[in-house]
């Protein structure tokens, strides 16, 4: 029905979360009726992100190429606390509250009730080893409010319980069943302050 070239876009619009077939096919007429340096400039950003971007190798968070992430490489934060997050997009909400100066650490997903064949998927073997080798005080773990990531703060404090380290979790100022990602930042400060031991 459309030409190869557009017909491929819309199959590439179609794999994002949250577009449809329909809505693909809206985008990709938009594209197309832009500006050709616009276009361009977004097929670049594309490939940029792509060939200049990978995951921090201390904390699993956005980095440059290769290396560490800002916060990582930062020397002014407090490097004996890290607080475990879910996604880099709840780092970006924790780091907007400017209320938490310590590390990140990035699981890239969180652990299912259902499916506990999950766990090596996420980066909790590399976190062990950092708390074990390094000298870390606090792990604050900072998973979502949900089933999901109360299954995997009780995982993190199983396997972490026994290291000679505190394991806080976030208060519960958060709504329950919400996302950090989308809470406003008093919220999250005050669930950082208002932190429990495990
Ligand atoms: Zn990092």
């Amino acid at each position: 029905m459309f030409p190869k070239t557009f017909q491929k876009l819309i199959e590439h619009f179609t794999d994002l979360p949250s577009v449809g077939p329909k809505m693909a096919e809206r985008l990709v007429l938009f594209l197309f009726k832009q500006d050709k340096e616009k276009v361009l400039d977004f097929a670049d950003s594309l490939r940029e992100l792509a060939t200049n971007l990978s995951f921090c190798e201390d904390c699993h968070h956005i980095a440059e190429e290769g290396g560490k992430c800002v916060i990582c490489a930062n020397s002014n934060r407090d490097r004996q606390t890290i607080c475990v997050a879910e996604d880099p997009l709840d780092v970006i909400s924790i780091e907007k509250t400017k209320a938490y100066n310590g590390l990140y650490y990035v699981l890239g997903g969180s652990l299912s009730v259902m499916n506990e064949g999950e766990i090596e998927k996420l980066n909790i073997d590399k976190l062990v080893r950092r708390v074990k080798n390094e000298d870390i005080k606090e792990i604050i773990i900072a998973t979502n409010p949900t089933t999901d990531g109360d299954t995997t703060a009780l995982y993190l404090f199983r396997v972490l319980r026994d290291l000679d380290v505190k394991i806080t979790r976030l208060g519960r100022g958060m709504p329950t069943g919400g996302d950090i990602e989308y809470a406003d930042e008093i919220t999250i400060s005050s669930a950082l302050e208002g932190r429990k031991k495990m």
